[in-house]
């Protein structure tokens, strides 16, 4: 057994832009896994309904959760800004 190596709590970035809050984080992994795109016209976010982009988008969470956040807290806030998020652009 290893005794030297003191276990790290903190992982260095991974190279995603470095989201300020669990809720931009949960965006961001949205639109990055194509579960929520922005209109091309005025920005807006609209949930897909893609299920599959869901599902990989909860998967990504899983494996690499918002620095400082346990995993179940960062599934629970794919699933608020999820149900922000309207099928339709409002000005469309
Ligand atoms: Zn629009």
């Amino acid at each position: 057994m290893n005794m030297s190596r003191p276990q790290r709590k903190t992982s260095p970035p991974t190279g995603r832009t470095a989201y300020r809050t669990l809720e931009g984080w949960a965006l961001g992994v949205l639109i990055e896994q194509h579960a929520v795109t922005e209109c091309d016209h005025h920005g807006h976010r609209r949930d897909r309904s893609d299920a599959d982009a869901w599902t990989r988008a909860r998967e990504e969470a899983w494996r690499n959760p918002f620095p400082g956040s346990t995993p179940e807290a960062c599934i629970a806030a794919l699933e608020d800004v999820m149900q922000s998020i309207g099928d339709t652009c409002p000005d469309c």
